[in-house]
């Protein structure tokens, strides 16, 4: 069975024409090495940001740069503290490298209250949007944790922030303990050429880098390099694209919110759903028999719920059509 991958918040988009032009003939260049430095994509970023080059590190996904972070900044004695709900591999890390960690409820909208995250002796993550609820902190709230936490170091992880919430960039001149982690993943088409951003002071740059430099100073291979310089060349694409996306979501939570689901805010590119007839699991291996993946969290508190990806219009017409078949199925009983 050919599935409708809703399950892993890639983009439904390809990538811009632009970076199969930009790629094109770099094949021939594979006998050497890439740029360890990624000057020109550095370059590239550094003018769209409004930052220095200094302020930039370039990583395989935002997930190496997570893993360095974690490894730069925190360890036995410095730990790190999170949201409950929040991205999966945070307590990965903590487990992998025996860091202690911390995880700080969210409310029961699952809103994150800044307050519980001020004063709080270690270092922090935040990812913002957060998943899998899609719930945003302003730009103030985030200023607020990262001015209360003088000292250590407050990782806020935008890889969703394309759709529709603020980015906190501009507050890395101010702060010199933010780190923003960003990736081409999920708003840039990029997923399969593994590219993420890490932005911040120039101190904590230069530890990131120390980390990048042990392992591997060639983690970006030369095509996407290429590739992630063309999506900064190609940005109006990119925003179409999101536009679309934000408009696909508000109109197919809508629907969902018509036929009985409890959807949060989410400004990020999937909604966080469920239904007050069917349990989440439920739902979830029914979507699956009808040929559409979706990510449900075995985890409590959040197990009737799914996360479900915004795809393109026909996907989610797809993806209605199946709902709307199974909730109207006498037989199921929650
Ligand atoms: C997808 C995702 C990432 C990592 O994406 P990469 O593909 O490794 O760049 C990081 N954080 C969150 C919250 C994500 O959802």
């Amino acid at each position: 069975m050919k599935y409708i991958k809703l399950n892993t918040n890639e983009s439904p988009f390809p990538p811009s024409p632009h970076v199969a032009e930009r790629i094109s003939g770099e094949e021939a260049r594979l006998n050497l090495y890439p740029d360890p430095a990624c000057s020109e994509l550095a370059a590239a970023a550094a003018a769209a940001l409004g930052v220095g080059p200094e302020n930039l590190i370039f990583t395989n996904g935002s997930d190496e740069l997570l893993n360095f972070a974690f490894l730069a900044f925190c360890d036995a004695e410095r730990g790190i503290v999170f949201p409950d709900i929040t991205y999966g591999l945070y307590p990965v890390l903590c487990e992998m490298y025996g860091i202690p960690y911390r995880k700080i409820p969210v409310g029961a909208d699952f809103g994150i209250n800044p307050q519980d995250f001020f004063g709080i002796g270690q270092n922090v993550v935040i990812a913002n949007p957060n998943a899998p609820t899609g719930l945003v902190l302003s730009v103030s709230d985030i200023e607020l944790i990262v001015r209360e936490n003088p000292g250590r170091v407050v990782i806020v992880d935008e890889a969703y922030i394309a759709f529709g919430g603020e980015s906190c960039v501009g507050l890395i001149k101010k702060y010199d303990n933010l780190l923003v982690a960003r990736t081409f993943s999920k708003s840039h088409s990029l997923a399969g050429a593994r590219l993420g951003m890490g932005i911040g002071s120039a101190e904590l740059i230069g530890y990131l880098n120390k980390v990048k430099y042990s392992f591997n100073p060639y983690s970006i291979n030369r095509i996407t390099l290429l590739a992630g310089l063309a999506a900064f060349e190609d940005e109006n694409y990119y925003i179409e694209n999101c536009k679309e996306v934000i408009a696909t979501r508000e109109r197919v939570k809508a629907e969902i919110r018509a036929l009985g689901f409890t959807v949060t805010d989410s400004k990020a590119n999937f909604l966080f759903a469920k239904s007050d007839r069917i349990g989440g699991r439920k739902l979830y291996d029914k979507l699956r028999q009808c040929g559409v993946l979706v990510r449900h969290f075995d985890v409590p508190g959040i197990s009737d719920y799914n996360r479900i990806t915004i795809g393109s219009k026909s996907q989610m017409e797809a993806f209605l059509d199946a709902v709307r078949n199974i909730i109207n199925d006498r037989e199921i009983i929650k």
